[in-house]
């Protein structure tokens, strides 16, 4: 895939987040991998409302290769999961309303509730808190990826990876629509889980479609 290319898949993901509420304002960042590097949204870019000159393209250790604005304060999360993770080749981060609700109140998004969700995600851990681009955070989140495709991350958002951008789209949408209907089914009263048959069912159906490395 060409840069220019690439860059335009990400100003359409950015897109798609503003559309669906997902990413407010100057929060959040996109990420790609590209042959050897990584194009990453450029720091303080409002997703919805990217140009080209808004992606930049860095190294696996965060350096700046190609563009004239900062890398995203979050590069170091991103470059240490693409190091991770070799069949990881997007990732979005966000402060998506409803799943940095649990975030804000330090639940995961755990509770098998909806089987397309335990399918996708089994389930969606929560990192201890660090500061935003800090070193700490880096290590409190990318260590889950060891066996999670996504992470909300405490008093901040949510981190999810995809085998490519549309898929890493696809979960974020995913993943906020399991917190919003989480919290309803809280507020109705009783949500009721899937019995072990039933998640046991789910987990086989995952590894036939040839998904790995989930917990459950
Ligand atoms: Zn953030």
């Amino acid at each position: 895939m060409e840069m220019l290319e690439a860059k335009e898949q990400i100003i359409n993901t950015g897109k798609k987040l503003g559309q669906k509420n997902l990413s407010p304002a100057t929060s959040g960042n996109i990420s790609i991998r590209f042959g050897e590097n990584i194009l990453i949204t450029a720091s303080g870019t409002c997703l919805y409302e990217l140009c080209k000159d808004d992606i930049v393209l860095m190294d696996m250790q965060s350096n700046l290769m190609h563009g004239t604005k900062k890398p995203s304060s979050e590069k170091h999360l991103h470059a240490k999961i693409y190091q991770m993770r070799p069949d990881i080749n997007a990732i979005i981060h966000c402060h998506a309303p409803y799943v940095s609700t649990f975030a804000v109140c330090h639940k995961p998004l755990s509770r098998p509730i909806i089987s397309e969700n335990v399918f996708y995600f089994g389930e969606i851990p929560l990192a201890d808190y660090a500061m935003p681009s800090s070193d700490k955070l880096v290590k409190n989140t990318a260590k889950f990826f060891d066996s999670h495709d996504a992470v909300l991350m405490a008093n901040h958002g949510i981190v999810v990876s995809g085998k490519d951008l549309q898929d890493a789209f696809y979960k974020t949408e995913t993943a906020e629509v399991y917190a919003q209907i989480y919290l309803q089914s809280l507020q109705l009263g009783n949500p009721v889980d899937l019995c072990k048959q039933d998640i046991a069912e789910i987990f086989e159906l995952r590894k036939a479609a040839g998904f790995e490395n989930l917990k459950h």
